[in-house]
């Protein structure tokens, strides 16, 4: 498999050095380990072969520029870039806890109290992102990952920023995993891509962390896209009872198939429910 892969910078290897531990495989890059070799500290970093630009590779270094200035504690920083002739190599905080989809599925669900820390600091993320003038276009449970392996490990927003480059409309649909479960309406509909449709995700993301399951389903793809695009989901009893009617209408608010009616990061910031949720948290003992 080395040998296949792209001849690496020769200044990166002078710097780092990249171990075999393979982080994780998204749609466009792998991700590897490697250790800062002056003082053994650990980071990862990203590979993007250049023939997945599509000849956008024009494009790429106004948005790593953008990227680079991304600092916030729930945002995985860009600390620096190498290029060769095949691929480039971006270098970024190491995510230690792994994947929010991973915890996601080994917990089942979360908790309200859980979900509500869980989805403020994805939201606390995402209004700054916005205020760059970033939108994700692609958040969901695989692109949020945990700083470390603690318990109350913060979460941190990762894969943005390149989608533009990256992807050209339709193929936000037909990304590896093929879970285009968490994409806005106006994107299927291919009228819309602005800040409402990071919204529209966390609103999914924010069911999802709830019961287990994502609120739109379909027999097939088109189905699926037919009940996004109607915006139909339910709140089934079974999974639903015992959570609170703060937590519906925070999910509400956001679940609108009209983009423009959406709450902005900082208006969902307000919604009562993360009130209540730390009131909670904080009498829990
Ligand atoms: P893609 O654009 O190909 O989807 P991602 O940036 O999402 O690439 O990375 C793919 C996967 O690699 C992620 O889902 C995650 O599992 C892992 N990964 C990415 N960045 C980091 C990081 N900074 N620390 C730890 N793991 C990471
Ligand atoms: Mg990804």
């Amino acid at each position: 498999e080395r040998a296949r892969g792209p001849r690496m910078h020769p200044k990166l290897l002078e710097l780092y050095e990249v171990t075999d531990r393979v982080l994780g495989v998204g749609t466009f890059a792998t991700v590897k380990e490697i250790k800062l070799k002056s003082t053994g500290q650990s980071f990862a970093l990203k590979i993007i072969l250049k023939k997945t630009l599509q000849g956008k590779g024009s494009m790429l270094d106004t948005e790593i520029a953008v990227l680079s200035k991304v600092r916030h504690p729930n945002c995985v920083s860009l600390l620096e870039m190498f290029e060769t002739e095949d691929a480039v190599y971006l270098v970024t905080d190491l995510a230690a806890g792994g994947e929010l989809f991973d915890q996601l599925l080994k917990k089942g669900y979360y908790t309200e109290g859980d979900a509500a820390r869980l989805v403020r600091e994805i939201l606390l993320g995402v209004e700054y992102l916005h205020a760059m003038g970033i939108v994700h276009r692609d958040l969901k449970p695989e692109n949020l990952l945990f700083h470390d392996k603690t318990e109350d490990s913060r979460l941190m927003i990762t894969d943005f920023g390149l989608s533009k480059v990256l992807t050209s409309g339709n193929d936000v649909l037909m990304t590896a995993c093929g879970t285009p479960g968490y994409v806005a309406p106006e994107v299927l509909e291919e009228i819309g891509h602005g800040k409402p449709v990071d919204m529209w995700s966390v609103g999914v993301i924010a069911y999802t962390l709830l019961c287990g399951y994502t609120p739109f389903w379909g027999e097939d793809q088109p189905a699926l896209f037919e009940n996004i695009i109607a915006g139909e989901y339910q709140y089934e009893e079974e999974y639903w009872k015992d959570i609170s009617p703060l937590a519906k209408s925070f999910i509400d608010s956001l679940l609108v198939t009209q983009a423009s009616r959406r709450p902005t990061a900082t208006q969902a910031l307000s919604h009562p429910w993360f009130r209540a949720m730390l009131d909670q948290n904080l009498a829990a003992p």
